[in-house]
């Protein structure tokens, strides 16, 4: 750790660790160190070191629950930040006064702010079921599916800006799109969500019926992130197409090259096997992408944040 970088937090409220290993924090189990992983304790400590970092054009990244992030294997440089102490996972209810309202810190894990509302009564987070995720990390990227996406019953989102002071957007100002929002780049701190009263009944049984959908069509169990590609526009009908469909019709399901192979459950999900390194995955991932463009003419793009040394 350079001293430059040390001053960047050292009279701060925050936990640091030098040249921590991220491979295991993410679900590909795969890549190299981060030069310094740093959780603050505060929102404040964090608002600090947002700013101090882009005074210092010292590259910040957030780590989420690393269910949708891939590490090179020679890991990262910069600041790589994560919010897991208990400022960052509270959620409140009533936040806003209203009887329906939930706000939950970005750090907070989805699953368990999804099983909280069930056991509440409270409809909105369902069709997120089955999803691993952090709040922040599920709203980066509007993660979702068949049953619709995390934006559906947002209220506001904050996020801290460059000089690290927090913007409340609401939902009024926000686009929530297929795996894409407006949200600016930087770190989402907490969002609102809009609930309604429902029968706690109904509720777990559509989020287990949800999650059994799941189970029987995706390889969960798999070293995987998920969906490796968007779904991309067919220029031929203006529609999205399913990446997982092009990439069987180009019978790459199975491949493998090195620790890294295409699912053979689901063309979308690739993984990685034990002892494996994301340079194969990146390989893998050129080759699927080659293969797509030169059988249907068709470009894939990766729904997975891919870090590496800048
Ligand atoms: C088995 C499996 C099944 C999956 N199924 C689905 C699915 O059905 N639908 C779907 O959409 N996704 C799915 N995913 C992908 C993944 O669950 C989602 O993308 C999820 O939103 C990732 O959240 P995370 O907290 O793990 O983010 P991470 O993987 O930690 O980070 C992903 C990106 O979000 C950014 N980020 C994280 N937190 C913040 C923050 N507070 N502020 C700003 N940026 C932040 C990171 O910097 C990074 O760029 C699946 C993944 C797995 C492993």
């Amino acid at each position: 750790m350079s001293r430059s970088t040390s001053t960047l937090f050292v009279d701060l409220d925050v936990e640091v660790h030098p040249d921590f290993p991220l491979g295991p924090e993410t679900w590909f189990g795969v890549g190299g160190r981060a030069d310094i992983l740093i959780c603050p304790r505060s929102v404040e400590a964090l608002g600090t070191l947002v700013r101090r970092c882009h005074e210092n054009e010292i590259p910040l990244r957030v780590l989420g629950s690393g269910a949708n992030l891939l590490v090179a294997d020679d890991g990262v440089d910069g600041v790589v930040v994560r919010l897991n102490q208990p400022a960052f996972r509270e959620v409140s209810y009533n936040a806003s006064g209203a009887v329906e309202a939930m706000r939950a810190m970005a750090g907070a894990d989805l699953a368990r702010t999804l099983n909280e509302t069930v056991r509440r009564g409270l409809s909105g987070l369902q069709q997120v079921a089955g999803i691993p995720a952090s709040i922040g990390g599920a709203l980066h990227m509007n993660a979702g599916g068949a049953f619709g996406s995390i934006g559906d019953g947002v209220h506001s989102v904050a996020c801290l800006n460059e000089r690290g002071e927090i913007v409340v957007y609401p939902a009024s100002e926000l686009s929530f799109e297929y795996r894409r929002t407006n949200l600016p780049a930087g770190v989402i701190l907490w969002a609102a969500f809009n609930l309604q009263d429902d029968d706690p009944k109904r509720l777990r049984e559509r989020v287990l019926e949800i999650f059994s959908y799941k189970k029987s069509t995706q390889p969960l169990a798999d070293s995987s992130a998920g969906c490796t590609f968007k779904n991309p526009i067919d220029p031929a009908t203006g529609e999205r197409t399913s990446a997982g469909g092009l990439i069987d019709r180009a019978g790459l399901k199975g491949l493998r090259l090195g620790s890294a192979e295409v699912s053979t459950l689901h063309g979308n999900f690739l993984h990685i096997h034990p002892g494996g390194s994301a340079s194969d995955l990146l390989r893998l991932i050129d080759q699927v992408r080659s293969r797509v463009a030169s059988e249907f003419a068709i470009e894939l793009s990766t729904e997975v944040a891919i870090w590496g040394r800048s």
